[in-house]
């Protein structure tokens, strides 16, 4: 069979991929299974510019239709792959067209995790958001509402609770744990985000469960807490957290965990299928891991290409990531995990730093509206250059200029 790579999923990881398959010279064919309608897009401004209405659906896709036609990438649009056929090497499409492959890319990406029908009985305007239908719905609905209910106080719900407190609507975020951001940062970066949050006018409860929602005439009426508190609502963004999108790779008998296993450079557990994105789990300072990133699906995408075109690269990422609240850019550089150790460094006035250490050394930094710390830590994890906690303390310590010349490129 002649070369001929598939990839499932038409989001950032397979772009990236299909990209870098026909950058690098890759003469086989290149096909993108997607399930969605659209070209693949982006999804970071569903929850920032789009939802505000700044931006339209045809601006979030990445490239145009002659784009993809010119590179030779098939896009094939609403084309839901069911089954792999791991010893015939193809896959099935619910519309039952069936593609064989010499190498498969499983991009499936993640969901939004849902609450059971038990507890939300079907009542309208209980959403989610993931897609660009997603987004519309919740566009639709932010119109109309007054009273919104956030459940998950992640990335994502905290987005559109500050989108929605711009819009003038009284806002409540529902976190069962006892801050924010409880997975992804440390207690200070949560601390200045909570405090953001009321600033402008919205409240939080943390250590707060929700235990049923409450409806009139089919539509949500209200949340009820634990703690007997019943807040109104006419619409609720349930916000907590993304599975990943294992099932296919499951059924065809894939090693599967928290994600799609893989390895270093992309591959599952049979050697002619990849996975990439967030749907994938790659081995990480010791453990698995799987991000929910831009940086992530880009890169392992490239990773995954590399390996297929024959020329294996090891995924050693620099996870970073943003999220945009108000007037407020937070950045992540590293990836915070087993750190002992947070100092918070306010460079200017609205500006901080809160940077994570382990044994001493620093390994991952959030900032708020510091996008030089934010570079500077880029390329000083990079170059897998050391940064000691001390340093940072001495008064007269120059980050910028450390990062000249310690991690100045060498050669
Ligand atoms: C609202 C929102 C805001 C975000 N903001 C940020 C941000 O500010 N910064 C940041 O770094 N990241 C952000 N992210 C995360 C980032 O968008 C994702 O990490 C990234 O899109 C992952 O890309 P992916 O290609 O792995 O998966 P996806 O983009 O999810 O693409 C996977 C695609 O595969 C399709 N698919 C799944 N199963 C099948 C199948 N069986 N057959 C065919 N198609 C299938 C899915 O429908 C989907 O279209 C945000 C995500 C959301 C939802």
């Amino acid at each position: 069979m002649q070369d001929n790579v598939v990839i499932v999923g038409t989001g950032q990881a397979a772009l990236s991929c299909a990209v870098r398959l026909r950058d690098s010279g890759y003469e086989g064919a290149v096909t993108m299974l997607g399930d969605e309608p659209w070209l693949p897009y982006q999804r970071p401004p569903l929850s920032k510019a789009y939802l505000k209405g700044e931006t339209t659906a045809d601006r979030l896709e990445f490239r145009p239709q002659e784009f993809f036609a010119k590179a030779g990438i098939v896009v094939e649009r609403g084309s839901r792959v069911t089954s792999v056929d791991r010893n015939k090497r193809s896959v099935t499409t619910s519309d039952g067209r069936s593609y064989s492959y010499t190498k498969l890319v499983l991009t499936t990406g993640s969901r939004a995790r849902t609450l059971p029908d038990a507890m939300t009985h079907g009542l309208e305007g209980i959403l989610t958001l993931r897609s660009i239908a997603d987004a519309d719905r919740l566009r639709r609905a932010l119109a109309d509402a007054k009273r919104i209910v956030v459940i998950g106080g992640g990335y994502v719900g905290l987005e559109v609770a500050s989108v929605a407190v711009r819009m003038g609507h009284a806002v409540t975020i529902v976190e069962m744990a006892d801050r924010v951001l409880r997975r992804v940062a440390g207690a200070p970066t949560a601390e200045a985000i909570e405090e953001l949050h009321v600033r402008y006018g919205a409240t939080i409860l943390t250590n707060a469960l929700l235990t049923a929602f409450s409806g009139h005439s089919g539509k949500v009426a209200g949340a009820a807490l634990e703690s007997g508190t019943m807040l109104p609502a006419d619409l609720v963004l349930v916000a907590i957290g993304g599975m990943a999108n294992v099932e296919l790779a499951a059924e065809a008998g894939l090693t599967v965990e928290n994600g799609i296993v893989v390895d270093k450079f992309g591959q599952t557990s049979d050697a002619d299928i990849y996975a990439a994105g967030d749907c994938a789990a790659f081995p990480f300072g010791g453990r698995l891991i799987r991000i929910e990133s831009v940086q992530n699906a880009i890169e392992q995408g490239g990773v995954v290409a590399n390996a297929i075109l024959g020329s294996p690269v090891e995924y050693e990422p620099v996870p970073w990531f943003w999220s945009d609240q108000y007037d407020t850019k937070l950045q992540t550089a590293g990836l915070a995990l087993d750190y002992d150790d947070i100092l918070t460094v306010s460079t200017e006035p609205g500006c901080s730093a809160f940077w994570y250490f382990r044994d001493g050394l620093a390994v991952a930094v959030d900032t708020m509206n510091d996008a030089k710390t934010h570079m500077a830590a880029r390329r000083i994890f990079g170059a897998r250059v050391a940064l000691r906690r001390e340093l940072l303390l001495k008064p007269d310590f120059n980050l910028m200029q450390y990062v000249r010349t310690a991690a100045a490129p060498t050669g």
